[in-house]
């Protein structure tokens, strides 16, 4: 190892880098074809509303791209605020939600602190835990025999597991990539039961997918609880994962801290407007919500009929149970030019995490997987 590689933090050392999926562009390259489709990040497979990219189209001919940003995101900010029904001081906005949970990992983790979350949770809470040369505590999911949540985040046993040196948790609700959601009461409790000077991040990412029953009174915790932080981003529903942009709500406290270590010009001009002009769509949200659920229910007995299983899911995509180990289905799937997600980085080999598309998308992945499984 070379004295540079020594060198490093013992956390950075130890870190694997993520591994995002294979571009559209490379699995086209290597098939030679032009027709493949990815439904492997959770993207919307709509885009952004159509207004977002007239906004685009208007702001490249006339902003003037010379000068820096608005640091302060006032427009975006107070849309946020309007949208959540809260004041502008509790609104960060963020280079994607990620940023955010970056920005709380360098205010809150650091050798001899722990941050707490669960199996099978996103992949970007041990990166920030460990890069801080933080640790993790990672509580067991549910059983996959779970009657009604396998695999889902098991907050009692966040309880049970509970030390003192825990100074963020991290909690995905829905949660990527098993899809599974938690009880608003639970999450409530949960909030009750946490020392009041421990950040809960709630990661919202797929809020929009939930069903509006299930979902708790989060500004309500938020103003009983200045600990809690909630992460929401403009790259799953709102069709913007290239531009990145995402916030989080909080008390005006730990935004105060997060606006110390963020960098001055984090969001970029054209991500701030279309973040802003996609808020103002509604319609185009509840379209791709409308058109992801009708999908999922066609989809569920399709897969039923190929004798597969799936995790329950209140987001747009399913984790679904090959039985065995999946790498050969995944493999098999980029031949027929389909790119979905390998979760066995995860500690779910036998599983892969598909993204619910287009009618067409999804009808030429059953086809695909009907041939493949045959
Ligand atoms: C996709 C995703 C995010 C969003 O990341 P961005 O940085 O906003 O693109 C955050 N949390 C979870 C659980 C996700 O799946």
């Amino acid at each position: 190892m070379s004295l540079l590689t020594q060198n490093a933090t013992p956390g950075v050392l130890s870190l694997e880098p993520y591994k995002p999926g294979m571009p559209l562009d490379e699995l086209q390259r290597r098939l030679g074809i032009s027709d493949a489709i990815k439904l492997a990040s959770n993207e919307n497979p709509l885009g952004p509303s159509p207004k977002v990219k007239a906004a685009l189209a208007e702001a490249i001919a006339n902003q003037d791209l010379a000068l820096y940003p608005d640091g302060g995101g006032f427009k975006l900010k107070a849309a946020v605020a309007k949208m959540h029904g809260i004041d502008p001081s509790r609104v960060t906005l963020g280079n994607g939600s990620n940023d955010m949970l970056e920005f709380l990992g360098r205010i809150y983790l650091g050798p001899g602190r722990a941050a707490m979350f669960s199996q099978h949770a996103f992949a970007v809470y041990p990166i920030v835990t460990q890069s801080q040369s933080a640790e993790a505590v990672i509580v067991p999911a549910l059983p996959r025999s779970h009657p009604t949540m396998p695999l889902g985040h098991d907050l009692e046993g966040f309880k049970k597991l509970w030390r003192d040196d825990i100074s963020i948790v991290f909690i995905a609700n829905p949660n990527n990539p098993t899809g599974t959601w938690l009880p608003a009461q639970a999450i409530e409790d949960f909030l009750a039961f946490v020392p009041k000077q421990v950040i809960v991040v709630l990661d919202e990412a797929y809020w929009e997918y939930l069903d509006p029953a299930l979902r708790g009174d989060v500004r309500g915790w938020l103003d009983k609880y200045p600990n809690l932080v909630v992460t929401h981003t403009f790259s799953k529903t709102y069709g913007l994962a290239s531009l990145r942009a995402g916030y989080a709500l909080s008390s005006p406290e730990v935004a105060d801290l997060m606006n110390r270590v963020r960098q001055p010009f984090n969001n970029n001009s054209l991500a701030l407007l279309a973040a802003e002009v996609a808020l103002s769509d509604q319609e185009h949200v509840k379209k791709s919500v409308a058109l992801n659920n009708s999908e999922r229910a066609r989809l569920e007995p399709e897969l039923a009929k190929l004798g597969l299983s799936w995790l329950p899911s209140q987001a747009n995509f399913l984790a679904i149970d090959f039985g065995r180990d999946a790498g050969p289905v995944h493999q098999a799937l980029l031949q027929k030019g389909i790119i979905v997600r390998p979760t066995a980085s995860y500690e779910m080999p036998n599983f892969l995490r598909i993204t619910i598309g287009t009618p067409a998308q999804n009808d030429r992945l059953l086809k695909a997987l009907r041939e493949i499984l045959a």
